[in-house]
């Protein structure tokens, strides 16, 4: 028969499979008896073993006497012995009710010759004193009919076991033996036993007969070669068999996948349609007729999506999926559509440690896995998640280190000199110094956080893999820079991150980019020292002062916050004022009327009396009010006259020696 994707399977009926000549002799007379007009008809004991073809025969008439002891009631009709044959005994008393019967009951012996040929052998060579030894099944009707015909009885034995003890009893009793089998024995076994014999001083040739029935010995042979030969065997026949028992032992030494059934009915059971070359071989009770239906099911039987999937054949190394259909602590069973299931252990499953398989995956998940072993010794199929995730994780490294893929996985713990991430099961190193573009003190903070990273080293016969986050921060910060240099212009207002902070500015991240804002471009103000006023992530608004080529000036001195801005109206000659002495030189006092506005008291507008230095009457702080008694807009210079608040001529503005104001203009550049 044709299959899907172009298999052919086999169906190979055994010639020797079915009734062999005995039986079907015997149940032929018992049809063609029922057709007849001698009824009623009896067999002594159902014709064969088949509970079919004897539910048949009831149908047409035919009744089976269970035992001797039901002859008591039989006297007209037919009585048929079947091919078993029956003892001595019974045998007689079935000649004299036939003679008795006066015509009314008529005897059909339809026992088989072949047993009939052991009949009179053993009955022969019992009466000529040999003690005969019977290799067989003491419950067989076969076996207690020729024993029957045994005077002074026989020994039945079925293992070598049994057949040491028979022998050496009846060398210590000097005993003559005769060896005989039932027709349906094992012939290998009765030739183990003729040796055990031959072992114990018995001559094989002249006290064994091999009484085995040639239809038993070929359909045997032929049921070892063609279970051989099969992926699969069906053995037909009866429970109550002993022959078809026999037949399925044998088969089943050369096939593991031997089945037996009964009928057509039984092959449902059966994974038999997985097979492509199935023999089929039947007890010798088993009619002609159920071995053609077995044989015309099994050629029909619709394959489908079933048998594509059941003709499924896998290989160690081959990658399989499968549908979760159990899950235990420490092991995962798969459907992977095999004649076997596939299993998963838990040191399998993944490189992570895992308490419980349980915690992880659940009835109804789908699975990819590695074929380990295709049979583990218990018919199931090992399977590996972590060997396929393991090397499918090393091929996307390998492609993500040659092609420069930027990945992205989670921090599985901070080691000692680094990070350890874990992509797919494959553990990647990145190194402290390629972990940031910046100096990272500690890295915890990066523990369970998802980052993205390169691979910049890939040796996996030394396992070793090693990510970069670095130079992944620096190229995209460049990107962002160049972006931002394409675009920025002077005056533009941003909001930035204060990098580092010196006693002379503030580096600032404007996006990309790095801008000094110095010192005094802080504050209107007087900056003692920027590290007063910022630390590194502190975030500021700024704008761009200058740019040249890539060094960024900034500047935090909007015009709007301009204290000289409306200078003229709030610090006109005349105006009295209050503020803090900000510093002192030798010459006077420059004291702070407003924010960025600092104003000159000259030492001789400190007071009336003469004052040598301006620390003599004065401190840095102290707060003081004084007339403004000179405004100059455009050098941005006041001067300041406590002397003034009680002296009307001293309105007029001091005059600063010369080397007052060289003094002042060197304190101002030393300021900026
Ligand atoms: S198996 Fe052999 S001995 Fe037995 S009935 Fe069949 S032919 Fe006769």
């Amino acid at each position: 028969m044709s299959v899907p994707g172009g298999a052919q399977r086999k169906v190979i009926v055994a010639k020797s499979a079915g009734f062999c000549f005995g039986v079907q002799r015997a149940v032929d007379t018992v049809y063609k008896l029922s057709e007849g007009e001698h009824e009623p008809v009896y067999t002594l004991g159902p014709i064969i073993h088949n509970e079919q073809v004897v539910a048949d025969l009831a149908a047409r008439g035919v009744s089976v006497l269970e035992s001797a002891e039901d002859l008591a009631g039989v006297t007209r009709g037919t009585v048929v012995i079947r091919s078993h044959g029956v003892p001595k005994s019974v045998d007689d008393r079935l000649r004299e009710m036939e003679a008795a019967s006066e015509g009314k009951l008529r005897v059909v012996d339809a026992t088989c010759p072949f047993v009939k040929k052991i009949h009179k052998i053993v009955y022969e060579r019992s009466r000529a004193g040999a003690h005969i030894i019977l290799c067989g099944d003491e419950k067989h009707p076969e076996v207690q009919g020729i024993t029957g015909w045994c005077e002074g009885g026989a020994t039945v034995i079925s293992t070598p076991e049994e057949a040491r003890i028979a022998a050496s009893e009846a060398r210590a009793k000097g005993e003559t033996v005769c060896l005989a089998a039932q027709t349906t024995f094992h012939y290998t076994k009765f030739k183990d036993i003729v040796e055990i014999f031959r072992e114990m001083g018995y001559n094989a040739s002249d006290s064994a007969v091999n009484t085995i029935c040639n239809a038993t010995e070929e359909r045997q042979t032929e049921a070892r070669s063609l279970a051989k030969a099969c992926d699969a065997m069906v053995v037909i026949g009866s429970a109550s068999s002993s022959n078809t028992r026999k037949l399925y032992e044998i088969a089943a030494e050369e096939c593991a996948n031997t089945y037996y059934v009964q009928s057509v009915r039984d092959l449902d059971r059966t994974p038999l349609h997985t097979f492509r070359c199935v023999g089929i071989t039947a007890g010798a009770s088993t009619p002609r007729k159920i071995i053609e239906e077995v044989h015309e099911i099994m050629d029909n039987m619709e394959f489908d999506q079933m048998l594509e999937e059941s003709f499924k054949t896998i290989r160690n190394g081959e990658v399989v999926e499968g549908t979760v259909i159990g899950v235990k602590e420490d092991e995962i069973a798969l459907n992977i559509g095999y004649k076997a299931d596939g299993i998963i252990t838990k040191s399998e499953y993944s490189s992570q440690p895992i308490a419980d398989l349980r915690t992880a995956v659940k009835e109804g998940d789908t699975l990819s896995a590695k074929v380990i072993k295709v049979n583990d010794g218990e018919g199931q199929v090992l399977l590996s998640r972590r060997r396929l995730n393991s090397e499918r994780t090393s091929a996307l490294l390998q492609e993500a280190f040659e092609q420069g893929t930027v990945l992205t996985a989670k921090v599985t713990n901070v080691v000692d000199g680094g990070l350890n991430v874990v992509v797919d099961d494959c553990r990647v190193f990145i190194p402290a110094s390629l972990v940031s573009d910046v100096y990272e003190k500690d890295l915890t903070k990066f523990q369970d956080q998802e980052i993205e990273f390169r691979i910049t080293e890939y040796n996996p016969r030394k396992r070793r893999v090693i990510g970069n986050r670095k130079q992944l921060l620096l190229e995209r910060r460049k990107e962002k820079s160049d972006a931002l240099m394409a675009t920025l212009k002077e005056g533009d207002i941003l909001d930035g991150v204060v990098k580092n902070v010196t006693e002379f500015g503030a580096f600032v991240d404007i996006g990309g980019v790095d801008g000094l804002l110095h010192v005094s471009e802080i504050s209107w103000g007087r900056i003692e020292n920027p590290k007063k006023l910022f630390k590194p992530g502190d975030t500021v608004r700024v704008f761009v002062k200058s740019i040249n080529g890539t060094k960024i000036a900034l500047s935090m001195k909007f015009e709007d916050q301009n204290p000289w801005y409306d200078a003229a109206e709030r610090f006109a000659p005349g105006t009295i004022v209050t503020g803090r002495v900000a510093r002192m030189t030798a010459f006077g006092a420059f004291v702070e009327i407003a924010k960025g506005v600092d104003a000159l008291l000259h030492v001789s507008q400190i007071s009336r009396n003469r004052v040598e230095q301006p620390s003599d009457v004065l401190s840095v702080g102290q707060e003081i009010t004084a007339k403004i008694v000179d405004f100059n807009p455009e050098d941005h210079k006041i001067s300041l006259s406590i002397k003034a608040l009680t002296d009307n001529t001293a309105e007029e503005p001091a005059e600063e020696p010369a080397e007052a104001e060289a003094e002042e203009a060197k304190a101002e550049s030393e300021e900026a």
